[in-house]
């Protein structure tokens, strides 16, 4: 039997959440959970789904504190969902904002703002020509790949959300960099598990996974269920997941 102790993937209102701090670790607890992450949006992204500003993660540290005295036995870890903003790898979250943070969760995410024009026009026509012609769809696949790849290399990423959804990428070379930089990546309950075979595929070259929520609202908090039988289908043992262990 499995024991999912974790869950590093939840929303609050700090960005498009519906529920508190308080709101996601009363459910944490209701769980059974050992340990909540709130990983609310970086500011690059569009309209109200972005924290307003940089300032916000500081409010998130502080209550994330206050919150964990009233949760008896639930350790919360400050963080966020950061995005690629550039080719180069950049986070909408400066280095020394993420050796603050708890966590690290970052991704690509297309509704955002690029760090400069040029790198946004690419992204979208790439992206866009790549559903007509396998020229743009390859090209897309390896910008896309390198820019994750950078991401990992030079930030503090504990765990690439969704790797996959909406984005074209190289599943192996982006295992082998996680490899090296002991990063996770996410099997995301919330939107699907889109392939077994992306699970597998990073599995063989030896990297590690975290099941999230990906919660937006406090009564999805540590419902992982799909995400678990995910894993077990393609074969993971819990040792390669960070928020799974034997039960005893
Ligand atoms: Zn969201
Ligand atoms: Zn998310």
């Amino acid at each position: 039997m499995w024991q999912v102790f974790a869950d590093y993937h939840t929303h609050t209102k700090y960005s498009h959440g519906t529920g508190t701090i308080l709101d996601n670790a009363k459910e944490a607890k209701r769980q059974g959970l050992e340990i909540l992450g709130i990983a609310d949006h970086g500011p690059a992204n569009w309209g109200h789904v972005g924290t307003a500003d940089l300032k916000v993660f500081q409010r998130i540290m502080a209550e994330t504190k206050r919150v964990e005295q009233e949760i008896d036995g639930l350790k919360i870890l400050a963080g966020c969902e950061a995005n690629i903003i550039s080719y180069e790898g950049e986070l909408d979250i400066p280095l020394a904002l993420q050796r603050e943070l708890d966590q690290v969760l970052a991704g690509f995410h297309t509704a955002v703002n690029p760090k400069n024009l040029r790198d946004g026009m690419k992204f979208v026509t790439e992206q866009v020509l790549g559903r007509f012609s396998l020229r743009y769809r390859q090209k897309a696949r390896n910008n896309n790949t390198k820019a994750i790849m950078a991401a990992v290399y030079r930030n503090q990423i504990d765990i690439i959300t969704h790797p996959g959804l909406h984005i074209n990428i190289d599943t192996p070379e982006l295992a082998r960099a996680c490899v090296k930089t002991g990063t996770a990546l996410e099997i995301n309950v919330r939107h699907g598990v889109k392939s077994i075979e992306f699970i597998k595929a990073a599995a063989r070259e030896g990297a590690k996974f975290a099941i999230g929520s990906d919660a937006h609202r406090p009564d999805r908090v540590g419902k992982l269920a799909s995400g678990v039988k995910a894993a077990i289908t393609a074969g993971l043992k819990p040792d390669q997941l960070l928020n799974v262990r034997e039960k005893t």
